[in-house]
């Protein structure tokens, strides 16, 4: 017979599994921190050490979950110190990898469900109205669209829940509380902190510029009034909180000496800059195909082709048009300098640099380039890729699919009985309807998915890394909850649904293959009577 479990040892082991979720958390929370700024040694150290503190917990509490985990994050950080703090994108993929791993370590049973479709980490949002019961309606649709949102009815819950966890972002109602106390409220929340928290404010009446500048004042991004819609609120929200996983600058640097290609990539290393060198300029092309840098840093004079040839090459395909080349050479006759940025080059660097003119100019130029790019590639209702960019990221993820042997679907969605939604409650509102189906999309695909919209109101998603059976869950998964949203209009509330066509990569075959066999699937889900997923078998 076995021994009945000591009760008290039972509520011990509980503690102590708190103890451990409670360390897991804080190592989540200085991973989102690292995605907002940059990537340091204090960073890693930090990282590090809660690290090594958790499987000190881990191991002691025995949870070997918990264990495994944080050996691996262990080994993982390890890699990276022994590659002299250098980053590379598999010790980042790897780590991400772990980080929501960890992630869904802390959650309640009836909460892993569909886990391994959102990002690794949902901090909650909190919402904070006046009227408790819109609070509460508010929070309900923030989470059908994959967010963690709690409604917080008083000032004590507000503050205690502050202290419990951190959020994400907070909605603060001006009013809440009392008459222009919520202003306070949330002023509070943020004193002392050096990374202010994304904070949106919402009156219900009309505001005079006092209330707002010291909404400004108060550390508010953002100032909502009227009605406060769940669609709405979620595209400023995702603005603020940059869900998105860290994702360092890549840059390509191409010189024939390996010693200043290697001094240039530890320097850039340093501030966590993913860098590849060539030493072989004939080799450029495939390199930029493989890599898909933010950035090119070229030298002057090499042996087979010249720095200026070189630029001139990369210049004549269209997809590398507006990707930064910045010289970094001896050569220091400014018209030859000149020269060579007329042919294609944007900036002249000459060595000996200081790593700090290095590092912001490539930071500087990076960042504005992923901008630019953003805005070419991304459809201006939506900010998905648009329907080029998206089909050219098809063919780029079916060319890595094949060569690493995994497999790879693309989806194509069709909001159904469209043309009704406008002819009866206005274009205005089906635009909204295209909105809130692209946020829908964006929070409940993985990141690792691609969404595009295709036109009108078409979508497409490429899918890395998914068989067919994986694709149709997710796509089910979330056809059924987007069945749900209630659009508000009169005389009555709607609802739409969509369908789509899934096609997954054969062998032999490309692409444009893939994208024509998803349209076919689609076509068929639309003759069976709409709203399903229909396969390309
Ligand atoms: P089905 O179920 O067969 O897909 O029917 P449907 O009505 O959705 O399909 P159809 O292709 O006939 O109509 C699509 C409509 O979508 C026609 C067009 O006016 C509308 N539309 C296309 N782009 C936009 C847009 O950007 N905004 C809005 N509001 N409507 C758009
Ligand atoms: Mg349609
Ligand atoms: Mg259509």
């Amino acid at each position: 017979m076995n021994e009945p479990e000591d009760p008290s040892r039972e509520r011990l082991k509980h503690h102590f599994a708190q103890r451990v979720i409670h360390q897991a958390r804080q190592i989540l929370e200085i991973w989102q921190r690292l995605h907002r700024s940059e990537w340091s040694a204090a960073n890693l150290a930090e990282l590090s050490e809660a690290n090594l503190r958790l499987q000190r917990f881990a191991e002691r509490f025995e949870q070997p979950k918990h264990v495994m985990l944080a050996r691996g994050i262990s080994a993982a950080l390890q890699g990276v110190e022994d590659n002299h703090g250098r980053l590379t994108s598999d010790s980042i993929n790897e780590l991400n990898r772990l980080m929501h791993r960890l992630s869904r370590t802390g959650l309640r049973h009836g909460d892993q469900l569909d886990q391994t479709h959102l990002p690794p980490l949902r901090k909650p949002v909190y919402v904070a109205l006046q009227d408790a019961e819109r609070a509460g309606r508010l929070a309900t649709q923030l989470e059908f669209f994959g967010l963690n949102a709690q409604a917080l009815d008083s000032v004590s819950t507000f503050q205690a829940s502050m202290l419990e966890r951190q959020p994400s972002a907070i909605v603060m109602d001006v009013d809440f509380g009392g008459v222009g106390m919520g202003l306070s409220l949330a002023a509070q929340a943020q004193e002392g902190r050096e990374q202010k928290l994304p904070l949106l404010f919402f009156s219900r009446h009309e505001t005079d510029t006092p209330t707002r500048l010291a909404a400004v004042r108060a550390g508010g991004e953002e100032f909502l009034s009227g009605t406060l819609e769940a669609s709405s609120l979620l595209e400023k929200i995702e603005v603020l909180t940059c869900s998105a996983h860290y994702e360092p600058f890549r840059v390509l640097v191409i010189d024939d000496s390996r010693a200043q290609a290697m001094h240039t990539e530890r320097l850039l290393n340093s501030a966590g800059i993913v860098t590849r060198s060539l030493t072989d300029p004939i080799q450029a092309m495939a390199e930029l195909a493989d890599f898909q840098p933010d950035l090119i840093i070229l030298d002057m004079y090499m042996p087979g082709c010249t720095g200026t040839e070189l630029a001139k090459v990369i210049r004549h395909n269209d997809r590398y048009v507006s990707v930064p080349i910045i010289y970094l050479s001896a050569e220091d006759d400014l018209d030859k300098q000149l020269d060579a940025m007329s042919e294609g080059g944007d900036d002249f660097l000459t060595k000996p640099i200081r790593s700090r003119h290095l590092i912001t100019t490539v930071r500087n130029r990076a960042a504005r380039a992923r901008n630019l790019k953003a805005r070419m590639v991304r459809d201006s209702l939506t900010g998905l890729y648009n329907h080029t960019h998206i089909l050219q990221l098809l063919e780029d993820c079916s060319f890595r699919a094949r060569r690493e042997g995994k497999p790879l679907c693309f989806a194509m969605l069709d909001i159904d009985y469209f043309k009704q939604v406008n002819d009866s409650h206005g274009h205005p509102m089906g635009d909204r309807v295209i909105k809130s189906l692209s946020l829908f999309l964006k929070q409940r695909l993985r990141k690792t998915d691609f969404i595009g919209r295709y036109g009108g109101e078409e979508f497409a998603i490429v899918m890395p890394d998914t068989d067919l059976e994986a694709a149709q869950q997710v796509l089910d998964e979330i056809r059924e909850r987007f069945a749900d949203i209630h659009y508000p209009a009169q005389p009555r509330d709607f609802n739409c649904t969509f369908s789509a066509g899934v096609a997954q990569l054969d062998a032999g075959f490309d692409g444009v293959n893939m994208a024509s066999r998803a349209d076919a699937a689609l076509y068929r889900a639309k003759a069976a009577g709409r709203n399903r997923v229909q396969l390309s078998l």
